[in-house]
């Protein structure tokens, strides 16, 4: 069974309840995690919440020291730990180890706290008088993970809280816990005080317990949007701030004048990428005009052909151009298979199914191969459900405007991507659209760890994104000082 990690020291859950982890290439068991309990969390907020004190006296150079070191020693191991990630995950190396890198990336970002978290002075706001803004940290932080990025989306939050002076709980998802643990092995060698950095695992009930302790100031959740919306409303209830980012539903516009064959190549990864489990994953194309619709509808389905299905640790697909994994879980393929169900009763065409497919050796993973539908109605069940596999929708649509109504149409609105050379086009796309993140020739544009990440609408449900300057805000309360100092 795995520990949890509580002000410095591995300890075991007071649970004796656990999930299994398995590999969901293979369905092997890879561990058990505990169902951690509300005692579990309280006392991981406790050590938090007594490390504020001091922490938050530590100088910001000081601070981000440890941080400096924790880079290091990813930078060290970050082929051992995308292994990890595979295994519990199931995307492909590449794309593990380009989340490591992105992990990374956020570390050291936040090591720029120093100058990031600078306050504001103003000399001569009136008279004799001078303000000043004083960015300052609150206490407890904690956040919920989803599955789809064990390592990159805790990234997201943590290294910023705690450069910023916050202490930290983090809860990582039940399917994916490995990953952060070993990863928390480096934090405890990187040199935090003890009761910095929390680790406790758990499901939905751990989750719930770090909303409702009164001694957390705030909670980034990203998940499905049902769960984001509960989250915000016992954030509200307990008067805490909150991130709640959720689900995606992201389209691509093939326009008339786009490249085609890098097109097509940037296509193929964003939807087919980690098996579809992407918040940024595209889902749905959307082609201008009736040749490109018909040139996409057959050179997509001709490349989705290509793409290998595998377990991704098998060393006979190291040197394919695109692995796709398993899909997480028995639970996750079922839900994928009723949705392409969906999609034929509806009467779009199904014209490659992913469905039935077999990985001689990986009887138990839970694979679906590329999964294309063309003829899609706008609006309909195929079209607006995030269905988090490899299952692709094309829809013609006769002008742009046509199509940015297709996507403002929908509930999400996480990212959206244009493929054109016309730049009054790409112009009009990137304002109309409705979405936080949008792509010029770019399938899937997650931002760079300096910038902000986050969508709009069903898609992020808080004010506040994350990375960037964006989330010092989240992190700092602001005191302003107006002083005035009388002639002696
Ligand atoms: P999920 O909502 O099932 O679970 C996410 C986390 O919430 C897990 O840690 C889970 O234990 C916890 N949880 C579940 N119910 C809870 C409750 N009632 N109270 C507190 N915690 C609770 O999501 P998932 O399946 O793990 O992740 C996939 C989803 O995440 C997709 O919808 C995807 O689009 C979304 N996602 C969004 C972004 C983004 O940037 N918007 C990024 C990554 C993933």
């Amino acid at each position: 069974m795995l520990k949890n990690y509580i002000d410095g020291e591995w300890r075991a859950s007071s649970s004796s309840a656990g999930l299994d982890v398995e590999n969901p290439s293979t369905g092997e068991l890879l561990a058990r995690v505990p169902l951690s309990t509300k005692e579990d969390v309280d006392r991981a907020v406790s050590a938090a919440s007594a490390a504020f004190k001091e922490w938050k006296r530590v100088p910001a150079s000081r601070r981000v020291r440890p941080l400096w070191k924790l880079v290091q020693l990813l930078r060290d191991n970050e082929d051992a730990i995308a292994r990890i990630l595979v295994q519990e995950m199931g995307k492909s190396l590449p794309d593990a180890a380009a989340e490591m890198k992105r992990s990374i990336e956020n570390a050291e970002t936040a090591c720029a706290m120093p100058v990031l978290q600078q306050g504001d002075k103003m000399i001569e706001c009136g008279t004799g008088i001078d303000g000043e803004v004083m960015r300052l940290p609150m206490g407890v932080f904690g956040m919920i993970a989803p599955f789809n990025f064990p390592a990159m989306v805790p990234f997201w939050f943590f290294p910023y809280a705690i450069a910023t002076g916050n202490t930290f709980v983090l809860k990582p998802s039940e399917l994916v816990p490995l990953t952060m643990a070993k990863i928390t092995e480096y934090i405890h060698e990187a040199g935090f005080p003890k009761g910095v950095f929390n680790l406790v695992n758990g499901d939905r009930n751990a989750g719930e317990a770090l909303v409702e302790n009164p001694e957390v100031k705030g909670i980034s959740f990203v998940g499905s949007t049902p769960v984001c919306r509960h989250i915000m409303q016992g954030c509200a209830r307990h008067g805490k701030r909150c991130q709640a980012m959720g689900r995606a539903k992201n389209h691509l516009v093939a326009m008339p004048d786009a490249k085609f064959d890098d097109m097509l190549r940037n296509m193929i990864t964003s939807c087919f990428g980690c098996a579809g489990q992407r918040c940024m994953a595209s889902s749905v194309i959307v082609a201008v005009g009736e040749k490109m619709y018909r040139n996409v509808c057959t050179s997509f389905v001709a490349e989705a052909k290509k793409v290998v299905v595998a377990n991704p640790l098998d060393p006979a697909v190291a040197g394919e151009p695109v692995v796709m994994g398993p899909v997480i879980s028995a639970k996750a393929k079922a839900f994928i298979g009723k949705m392409i169900e969906a999609g034929v009763q509806e009467g779009a065409k199904l014209v490659l199914d992913g469905r039935g497919l077999s990985v001689p050796g990986c009887e138990n993973g839970h694979f679906i191969g590329p999964t294309v539908f063309t003829e899609v109605k706008p609006g309909s069940t195929l079209h607006r459900t995030e269905i988090f596999g490899p299952v692709v929708a094309i829809i013609k649509a006769d002008t742009l405007d046509e199509a940015i109504g297709i996507i403002n149409d929908g509930e999400y609105g996480n990212g959206a991507s244009i493929y054109t050379q016309n730049g009054f086009w790409a112009r009009k796309f990137k304002l109309d659209v409705d979405a936080g993140m949008i792509g010029i020739n770019v399938g899937i544009p997650a931002p760079v760890a300096q910038l902000p990440f986050g969508g709009m609408k069903a898609s992020l449900m808080s004010d506040i994104k994350t990375q960037g300057k964006a989330i010092i805000d989240f992190y700092t309360t602001s005191k302003v000082v107006t002083e005035r100092y009388l002639d002696e």
